[in-house]
């Protein structure tokens, strides 16, 4: 019985206390995306499980450790996204919609699924904003792309958000890279996990993103890639910086980043915050030029970042920037018997239809119990309908905040709920010294 109460670890409820903010979130980053020309893609919650492993790499963590892997009756293994970018690229290319007019500009918010293990700002089911854009190589796509997410971050107010970036290089590049690397932790290897021994002949970048200490530690001194790339992946980076410059965005070029996922190339960054411990990364992305490709299409540059919800909702949170409230009921229909209740479920959906937000009672509450929910619902009018009121088709609308009552005919009650409106309206600019 215990388990029908309890949600899996690593996973929860968004409650309706909190559930505002993420619809105020999700519009936000959706309006802001659209703003930038990103216009909304919605995927499948699960995909083969081929896909993951041959977009994100079969020797990332994300895929080796983090998937969730289950077997349709058929026998096919699937497992439940990590990510976006795979569905989003395997879906461009099905549809089609990769052959439309270029660049191909995209976003999506998507429920997420890592088995790690869960601890502040990591669970096992997150969420993620996301953009993608397809087509477009040169580095103002690079700063266009990373304008989004600071323009979101931005426009929230949130401070001591830092923009890190920096360039892998391209595959050729990275070969050298990697040789450098292999030969590097081959030196060191007694002190690698045995996870990053089997990296270090496919895949020794992965071995940078090691989260176990000692390979951490062993990392600090192994070489960096900035040192490795060839000319036209630093021509392009110095660019990328040029952009961000020209738009006043500030950045650092942190030479450690590589990221987790096996498709990025060229640049790569991310937005880190302070005020939320280990898990510090907001919003990661990158360039993943080859993978189009790589996954059956034609050679197309491509490029994206995915944003962690929660841990955006921790900084607001961290940071005290409070998400306006949803409106609160704007007047409430007590009843004293049933004809008035009748009544009162007419009037309300009246209002409703209107386009206000009215309650009546559904329990059956005494008069004062029903006050009494007016009260906790923070209703800003009320008023009672008896046999009285019914006679007269109107009510004594009384102002829950200054306590006082005017007579109202009831077809006179959308014009007496929208003057309220108007009213909180004018002195809620009125408290913000809003002039002219
Ligand atoms: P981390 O280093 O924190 O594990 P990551 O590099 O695995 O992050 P990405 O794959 O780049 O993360 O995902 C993009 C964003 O999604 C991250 O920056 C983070 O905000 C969020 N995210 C990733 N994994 C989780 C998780 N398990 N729980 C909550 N948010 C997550
Ligand atoms: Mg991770």
């Amino acid at each position: 019985m215990k388990l029908l109460t309890k949600a899996p670890r690593g996973t929860q409820d968004i409650l309706p206390k909190d559930s505002y903010k993420w619809q105020f979130i999700e519009n936000l980053v959706l309006e802001a995306a659209g703003m930038f020309g990103f216009r909304e893609i919605r995927v499948p919650t699960f995909e083969h499980t081929e896909l993951f492993q041959r977009s994100v790499g079969d020797t990332t963590d994300v895929v080796q450790k983090e998937m969730f892997t289950f077997e349709d009756r058929g026998g096919r293994s699937l497992s439940l996204r990590p990510e976006g970018t795979a569905g989003t690229v395997r879906s461009v290319l099905e549809t089609g919609i990769i052959n439309d007019a270029l660049p191909l500009k995209l976003c999506y918010i998507l429920s997420c699924f890592r088995n790690e293990r869960p601890q502040a700002g990591r669970f096992k089911e997150f969420h993620q904003f996301g953009i993608e854009m397809f087509g477009s190589a040169l580095p103002s796509a690079d700063a266009e792309v990373i304008s989004v997410a600071y323009e979101i971050f931005d426009t929230l107010g949130i401070k001591n958000l830092e923009l890190q970036i920096n360039s892998i290089g391209c595959p050729e590049c990275r070969k050298k890279y990697q040789e450098a690397l292999k030969q590097y932790f081959y030196e060191n290897i007694d002190q690698l996990c045995d996870t990053c021994k089997e990296r270090l002949e496919k895949n020794p970048m992965r071995i940078l993103d090691c989260k176990v200490e000692s390979c951490k530690e062993i990392t600090k001194n192994a070489p960096k890639v900035l040192d490795y790339i060839c000319e036209d992946c630093a021509e392009h980076f110095q660019q990328v910086q040029q952009s961000l410059t020209a738009m006043g965005i500030p950045f650092t070029v942190n030479p450690n980043i590589v990221r987790g996922l096996d498709y990025y190339s060229r640049t790569v960054f991310e937005f880190v915050s302070n005020d939320l411990g280990a898990q510090s990364t907001v919003c990661g992305g990158g360039r993943y030029d080859t993978l189009v490709e790589t996954m059956g299409g034609k050679p197309t540059p491509a490029l994206g970042f995915g944003m962690g919800l929660e841990r955006l909702l921790m900084v607001l949170e961290a940071q005290g920037i409070e998400i306006p409230e949803p409106n609160t009921c704007d007047l409430f229909i007590a009843t004293i018997g049933q004809a008035a209740q009748l009544k009162a479920t007419q009037l309300v959906y009246l209002l409703r239809k209107e386009g206000f937000y009215a309650e009546t009672d559904t329990v059956g509450r005494s008069l004062k119990a029903q006050m009494k929910y007016a009260d906790k619902i923070g209703a800003k009018l009320s008023c009672v309908l008896g046999d009285d009121e019914i006679q007269s088709c109107s009510a004594k609308v009384k102002d829950m905040e200054d306590g006082s009552v005017q007579q109202v005919e009831f077809k006179d009650l959308p014009n007496v709920v929208y003057e309220k409106q108007l009213k909180d309206l004018s002195d809620q600019i009125g408290d913000e010294d809003i002039s002219f």
